[in-house]
């Protein structure tokens, strides 16, 4: 029988457990077995056997907290960040300028576009990860998912993406080209195809699938529906793009007569197994509703920032109790999938809107790592403690970018630093990061080709 694997965290300098007492200690050891948490305590020893099998790192200048969890992102679209045609739009506008670029995507861009965008993540501190995938050109031959499925497990992150959709062209009162736009039937077929073949539910898994409509002006009605029988049928997580900006608004009022919120009510988008991508211009009945549903919102501070969309109202939305997580959102609108850094844009963020108690460095880190636990339903991750999935990230705290911060650790690389990347990045219980750099690839070449990639899809 094949031994588990054992990594030993030595004397770690600070841990922020995230368990249920926010317990935060110095000085103790952690023995990850295989891919959970074995132990937590001081001095820990190994017998001889599990010497041979181990290995220990040196923690003794370390930050060491549960992994991040990114519930919102669009993997593609790192090929074509900080175009200068784009940098200036809203949302609408922004959009228009970049379906015709994105339109020629082809499998090396979904190979590279997923390798860098995992890549950034696992460095700045995700272990798990969403992808919003609703880009599917008529040339475009191939099996996406199985596509961003490899690289996942290739590079080493636990990898929940969506099978994304638009049904609603510009001949059809859509924003989007007809030629990346699908027939109803044909996205049905497929979300059940990705569902039988990859979709794997088990508590630690590392493949889910989340069924996700684009926005409300990209799919029909029917195709919502259908969406949330198949979801609910099969146990899966539902998402959509939700009250981003005053644009939707109107077009979801002009169009259906509703508010996003109220088209969500009534095409049975509500509940606990459904969570929206930015929720920004909910009023206050509407935030009730969302409470008394449990339905949860994934912020993405960066990209509201990005695009002058507005601030969520994520303090009042935690005060009442609404699930909310993190998404570092598409590349193009973020321009980075740095997931520590959206958790400081999320603090900082919400303190222009309520001043500055407005998100503490704790909150905004809980709602990164407990938050998005509870919106892609992985109850095994989100905190360090005996028996918990081994998703850890680990900061090398003696750096000059920490220094003089030491009061307060936790909050010290939230408040400081300039780089937000991991020492160790540990995904269920395997060592993707090591020293900072990416164990599995060659960060160099990620870049290379990425670059030429985009150069094609941008010339
Ligand atoms: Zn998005």
């Amino acid at each position: 029988m094949k031994k588990d694997k054992i990594i030993l965290l030595k004397d770690c300098f600070y841990i922020a457990t995230f368990n249920d007492n926010d317990d935060e200690i110095s000085g103790q050891d952690i023995l990850i077995k295989g891919n959970r948490i074995e132990r937590i305590s001081k001095d820990i020893k190994l017998s001889d056997e599990e010497t041979n099998n181990a290995e220990v790192i040196d923690c003794s200048h370390h930050l060491v907290i549960p992994g991040m969890i990114n519930t919102h992102h669009h993997f593609f679209q790192t090929l074509t960040r900080n175009l200068p045609g784009a940098q200036n739009a809203k949302l609408f506008d922004w959009l228009r300028s970049l379906y015709p670029i994105w339109e020629k995507i082809d499998k090396n861009a979904i190979y590279w576009s997923t390798l860098l965008a995992t890549a950034e993540l696992l460095k700045t501190g995700a272990t798990t990860t969403a992808d919003h995938h609703y880009l599917y050109p008529s040339h475009f031959v191939g099996d996406i998912m199985e596509i961003q499925f490899n690289v996942a497990q290739e590079i080493g992150i636990r990898f929940s993406p969506s099978r994304g959709s638009m049904t609603r062209g510009e001949s059809n009162g859509g924003l989007s080209p007809d030629s990346i736009v699908q027939d109803k039937n044909e996205v049905i077929e497929d979300m059940r195809r990705v569902i039988e073949k990859y979709h794997n539910p088990s508590p630690l898994s590392m493949r889910r699938i989340i069924l996700a409509p684009c926005s409300p002006f990209s799919v029909d009605k029917e195709l919502m529906i259908e969406t949330a029988k198949l979801a609910r049928s099969s146990g899966l997580r539902m998402h959509i793009h939700l009250a981003e900006t005053k644009d939707e608004e109107e077009y979801c009022k002009k169009n259906y007569g509703k508010r996003p919120l109220g088209v969500m009510k009534e095409l049975g988008w509500l509940g606990e197994d459904v969570f929206f991508a930015h929720g920004i211009w909910f009023n206050n009945d509407e935030l009730n509703l969302l409470k008394e549903t449990n339905t949860g919102i994934s912020h993405c501070p960066t990209s509201n920032m990005r695009l002058g969309s507005g601030i969520a109202r994520v303090r009042e939305m935690i005060d009442m109790g609404i699930t909310v997580g993190l998404g570092v959102d598409g590349a193009s609108s973020n321009d980075t999938s740095d997931m520590l850094g959206e958790v400081r844009n999320a603090m900082l963020l919400q303190r222009i809107r309520y001043g500055p108690t407005g998100l503490t460095a704790r909150e905004a880190l809980k709602i990164a790592i407990k938050g998005g636990a509870k919106l892609l339903n992985f109850p095994e991750l989100g905190s360090i403690e005996e028996g918990k999935g081994a998703d850890i990230v680990i900061f090398d705290m003696d750096q000059l970018q920490y220094a003089g911060s030491f009061s307060d650790p936790l909050a010290s690389i939230i408040f400081t630093g300039f780089n937000h990347q991991t020492s160790y990045t540990i995904v269920n219980g395997e060592i993707v990061v090591r020293n900072g750099k990416l164990v599995h690839f060659d960060e160099d070449e990620i870049a290379h080709r990425a670059n030429e990639i985009s150069k094609n899809l941008i010339t």
